[in-house]
């Protein structure tokens, strides 16, 4: 069953179009990448996807309803977390942060989300009086991670989670993601860095605003003509 639909979406900023016809799918509990170089559209897509963006044409189905003309909190509400950096509160004490992630929970669910996060991420429990600016960088994304998964939403919008990480925290987050497969919410992750394939369900190439490739991880590796024409891999 499918938790997000994109129809025919076109989009941009101004009157600069950037999406062109895109057109995807990711099922409930699918861990999706967007594959693309700079420039390609991915940002562009997330936003329009969550509504910080227009769209200009094309329909965004969540959980079967046509949300394309719902502002961003009404979309949030309805479970889409869109993962930014800003999300952390440097001032708050980690647990703080973790707990904002779940205001809309009853009490017993923020605990109950929160020992399920501290389990997988003892780091953050071993730390969680502290302030979150006290965290490194790469720490602090794993933080933003949590505190999105801590609401319980149905589908996670990542934004190049792995931009300004050294690769042992990307592996971090690759392994944190692994632990959510299949159980977790759906992702939907805007990469270049091609070791997000790993154990992801689906991948989409963006190129110029539009779809060039649409396929399995290993479909991808199979096709050298799309792996030389934007990965320079042969
Ligand atoms: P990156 O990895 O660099 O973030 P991306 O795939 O996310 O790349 P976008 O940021 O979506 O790409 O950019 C797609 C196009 O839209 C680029 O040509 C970019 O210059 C343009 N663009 C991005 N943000 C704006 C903006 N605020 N106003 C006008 N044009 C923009």
């Amino acid at each position: 069953m499918a938790i997000l639909e994109v129809a025919a979406l076109s989009g941009g900023y101004g009157t600069l179009q950037v999406l062109s016809d895109i057109t995807f799918v990711v099922d409930q509990g699918q861990q999706v990448v967007l594959l693309g170089a700079n420039g390609a559209g991915k940002t562009t897509l997330l936003k329009t996807v969550v509504g910080l963006l227009p769209a200009w044409q094309g329909h965004v189905k969540f959980g079967g309803d046509d949300v394309v003309h719902w502002p961003t909190s009404r979309r949030v509400r309805a479970g889409m977390a869109f993962l930014s950096e800003i999300g952390v509160i440097a001032t708050l004490s980690i647990e703080e942060n973790l707990k904002l992630g779940a205001y809309y929970l009853s009490g017993s669910q923020s605990r109950q989300q929160l020992d399920r996060i501290y389990q997988q991420l003892p780091l953050l429990k071993a730390r969680r009086k502290q302030a979150a600016g006290s965290l490194s960088g790469g720490q602090r994304k794993i933080l933003g991670f949590a505190k999105a998964l801590m609401g319980q939403p149905r589908l996670i919008l990542m934004d190049e989670p792995s931009s300004g990480l050294a690769p042992v925290m990307v592996n971090e987050l690759l392994g944190l993601l692994e632990t959510y497969r299949r159980t977790g919410p759906a992702f939907l992750i805007a990469e270049q860095n091609i070791k997000f394939l790993q154990g992801a369900d689906h991948v989409y190439v963006l190129d110029n605003g539009r779809v060039h490739f649409d396929g399995s991880p290993e479909e991808l590796d199979a096709d050298t003509h799309i792996k030389a024409a934007y990965f320079g891999l042969t």
